[in-house]
């Protein structure tokens, strides 16, 4: 990898590694999947296939990646020898080139756009803390859950200190042409409402594409390379291949071997290899562009995906926005709770939420956290309800992750994850204070329907709740796992 300024051709991947959070909200663990055998969950066989062969051809010290806190989590737990691969890809990059490969990831996968400021806030916030905690240093840039964007979000981005993100080259104007292939990848300036600016690379979705529905065969890694690098309007500029990590591995088994013969035969072609934060630091942003608010990589209709449905998912997809609204009534009456909370005793809500971060990561006890937030001087009740209610904050942001929307139907096991986390949400807040959530949120839910089992989300509500009561132990639901 090159480690010069240089202006001709460069070739940098982004791999986005990522799974939808696959644990009961009520005990941390992941049920069994039969689909995943021979593996006892989709966890196991997805490591097997993608994260452990990657890290161990050292494909993760030659590109840029992100890995999903959720996923971070499960892996430190579960595979913590891949783990420790992957953390240590970041630290030789870092020895060779004063900066580090891995970014970080705003944490649940929420899509920010459809967030309210402070929810897009406590999301960065999370992320960059959860990074920090696993990578030991501050990350420089953050991937956009499905990327999705808006000028508030970057703003947000840019408040925390954070360098970059990367969009596709279908989110920005004036959009890369034929003519202008010098800076097709960027970085550019985005200049933001506030004043500030941020650096935004530009995902080739065509080149990326041509791997990720395309991938050639192990013996056509040479001509792929050979076609895409070389010729005229390819000698100069960064050209970005972003995609889902599981790409290589997963989605196509040849894929790890690939990824390795792209990245060290790219040069024979006359194109560098470079990952996005050494590019950076040796092209600053010369142009500027801007992006195309409320736009993903993954849905052509705006954000219908994860709001009212769109024809990239089959049938009747009425539900997603019953779902949403029911998740958003909720999530109102949580946070009123929780701000009637703060204003009693006399702090604000929303910044002691962001750093709450900590206790979730493990870094520090509840109480030693309320303490060292000018909290300490709480009676004991009074302790063990904050407590309670900044718990039902960890699971009111879980129950928005991206996945929950993107698939085609109600009785999914993603919808019932965001169902399970409310429900667990609601009973933090019913132990805390007494005050019971659950009938509005049930008549909102009792909108939402399956097409395909024709279940309610009230009937897979209480399907949940009946279940919970089965595993019950005594004493409020408790977190067992450490992370977000
Ligand atoms: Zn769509």
């Amino acid at each position: 990898m090159e480690k010069k300024t240089d202006t001709g051709c460069h070739l940098s991947v982004h791999g986005h590694f990522y799974q939808p959070p696959r644990e009961d909200p009520f005990t941390g663990h992941i049920p069994r999947e039969p689909s995943a055998a021979p593996y006892a969950n989709w966890n196991e066989r997805i490591t097997a296939e993608c994260y452990a062969p990657n890290a161990r051809v050292g494909n993760f010290e030659r590109i840029s990646f992100n890995v999903g806190g959720t996923l971070a989590r499960w892996l430190d737990q579960h595979d913590p020898g891949t783990y420790q691969e992957i953390i240590g890809a970041d630290r030789v990059h870092r020895d060779a080139y004063g900066t580090g490969n891995g970014i970080a990831q705003s944490v649940h996968h929420t899509i920010l756009p459809l967030a309210r400021r402070r929810d897009k806030i406590c999301q960065v916030h999370w992320g960059i803390a959860s990074f920090e905690h696993r990578f030991g240093r501050r990350p420089e840039g953050m991937w956009l859950p499905e990327m999705g964007v808006d000028y508030e979000t970057l703003e947000i981005l840019a408040a925390a200190g954070l360098r970059f993100t990367i969009v596709s080259d279908e989110q920005v104007y004036p959009r890369s042409s034929a003519g202008n292939w010098e800076a097709a990848g960027g970085p550019y300036r985005v200049s933001l409402p506030n004043g500030d600016s941020i650096a935004v690379f530009v995902r080739d979705r065509v080149l990326s594409n041509s791997l990720s529905f395309g991938m050639p065969a192990l013996a056509q890694v040479d001509q792929w390379l050979g076609d895409q690098l070389t010729g005229q309007r390819h000698q100069n500029g960064l050209r970005i291949v972003a995609t889902d990590g599981e790409t290589f591995g997963h989605h196509h088994r040849h894929g790890v071997e690939v990824l390795r013969r792209i990245l060290s035969g790219c040069e024979s072609h006359g194109c560098a290899l470079t990952t996005l934060p050494v590019y950076l630091d040796q092209h600053p942003p010369q142009s500027e562009i801007k992006v195309v608010e409320n736009t993903t990589w993954s849905c052509s209709h705006g954000l219908d995906r994860w709001l009212v449905g769109c024809p990239c998912t089959s049938g009747d997809s009425r539900w997603k926005g019953a779902l949403r609204r029911a998740l958003d009534n909720l999530a109102g009456d949580l946070d009123r709770v929780y701000s009637c909370e703060a204003q009693q005793l006399g702090f604000k809500p929303w910044p002691l939420r962001d750093r709450y971060i900590d206790v979730v990561l493990g870094k520090v006890s509840g109480e030693k956290f309320l303490n060292g937030n000018g909290l300490g001087h709480l009676m004991s009740a009074e302790t063990q309800r904050l407590l309670g209610l900044l718990e039902a904050q960890l699971y009111r942001q879980r129950m928005y992750t991206s996945c929950t929307f993107f698939f085609d139907d109600l009785d999914r096991y993603e919808p019932r994850y965001a169902i399970g986390n409310a429900i667990h949400a609601v009973a933090l807040t019913r132990d805390a204070t007494g005050e019971e959530l659950s009938h509005g949120f049930r008549r909102d839910l009792s909108v939402a329907r399956s097409v395909k089992s024709g279940l309610t989300g009230a009937d897979i509500l209480d399907e949940i709740v009946s279940r919970a009561r089965i595993a019950a132990r005594p004493g409020p639901p408790r977190r067992t796992d450490q992370g977000p």
